[in-house]
Protein backbone atom coordinates (compact mmCIF):
# COMPACT_ATOMS: atom_id res chain seq x y z
CA UNK A 1 0.00 0.00 0.00
CA UNK A 2 1.39 3.85 -0.77
CA UNK A 3 1.63 6.13 1.78
CA UNK A 4 -1.10 8.97 1.53
CA UNK A 5 -1.39 12.14 2.44
CA UNK A 6 -3.56 11.44 5.45
CA UNK A 7 -1.01 9.16 6.97
CA UNK A 8 1.06 9.36 10.06
CA UNK A 9 4.66 9.30 10.18
CA UNK A 10 5.12 7.78 13.43
CA UNK A 11 3.71 4.76 12.95
CA UNK A 12 6.36 2.28 11.11
CA UNK A 13 3.73 0.07 9.25
CA UNK A 14 2.59 3.43 8.01
CA UNK A 15 6.06 4.44 6.56
CA UNK A 16 7.20 3.59 2.66
CA UNK A 17 9.73 1.24 2.14
CA UNK A 18 12.47 2.97 1.53
CA UNK A 19 11.92 4.90 4.86
CA UNK A 20 10.96 2.25 7.42
CA UNK A 21 13.87 -0.04 6.24
CA UNK A 22 16.98 2.00 5.04
CA UNK A 23 19.18 4.82 5.05
CA UNK A 24 18.19 7.08 1.97
CA UNK A 25 21.75 9.23 1.65
CA UNK A 26 23.39 6.02 1.18
CA UNK A 27 20.60 3.64 -0.35
CA UNK A 28 21.75 5.34 -3.95
CA UNK A 29 25.44 4.13 -4.01
CA UNK A 30 25.79 0.68 -1.33
CA UNK A 31 25.18 -2.26 -3.45
CA UNK A 32 24.34 -5.74 -1.55
CA UNK A 33 27.30 -8.36 -3.05
CA UNK A 34 28.04 -11.54 -2.21
CA UNK A 35 31.18 -12.81 -0.40
CA UNK A 36 32.43 -16.82 -1.83
CA UNK A 37 35.15 -18.98 -0.64
CA UNK A 38 37.28 -19.62 -3.56
CA UNK A 39 37.59 -22.83 -2.50
CA UNK A 40 34.72 -24.49 -1.97
CA UNK A 41 32.39 -22.18 -3.84
CA UNK A 42 30.35 -21.50 -1.09
CA UNK A 43 28.98 -18.07 -0.66
CA UNK A 44 28.88 -17.68 2.91
CA UNK A 45 28.42 -14.15 3.38
CA UNK A 46 27.15 -10.92 2.01
CA UNK A 47 27.97 -7.55 2.58
CA UNK A 48 27.04 -4.02 1.30
CA UNK A 49 29.94 -2.14 -0.60
CA UNK A 50 30.14 1.85 -1.64
CA UNK A 51 30.28 1.71 -5.37
CA UNK A 52 31.64 5.14 -5.03
CA UNK A 53 34.55 5.20 -2.78
CA UNK A 54 35.53 1.06 -3.27
CA UNK A 55 36.56 0.14 -6.67
CA UNK A 56 37.54 -3.01 -7.59
CA UNK A 57 37.02 -6.43 -5.78
CA UNK A 58 36.22 -6.66 -2.23
CA UNK A 59 38.07 -9.26 -0.12
CA UNK A 60 37.94 -10.65 3.13
CA UNK A 61 39.27 -13.21 4.99
CA UNK A 62 36.50 -14.92 6.74
CA UNK A 63 35.95 -18.91 7.87
CA UNK A 64 34.23 -21.24 6.20
CA UNK A 65 31.88 -23.79 7.49
CA UNK A 66 32.41 -25.87 4.50
CA UNK A 67 36.45 -25.73 4.35
CA UNK A 68 36.58 -25.54 8.50
CA UNK A 69 39.10 -22.88 7.80
CA UNK A 70 39.44 -19.53 7.25
CA UNK A 71 39.89 -18.41 3.45
CA UNK A 72 39.82 -15.69 1.53
CA UNK A 73 36.29 -14.36 0.71
CA UNK A 74 36.06 -12.57 -2.76
CA UNK A 75 33.10 -10.83 -4.27
CA UNK A 76 31.09 -12.40 -6.60
CA UNK A 77 27.65 -11.35 -8.04
ZN1 LIG B 1 35.14 -23.04 1.69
Amino acid sequence: MPCVAACRPWEASCLPAEVAGHDRRTDKVREIITLQCPVCKNRNYSTTKNKKTTTGRLEFSKFCNTCRKHTDHKETK
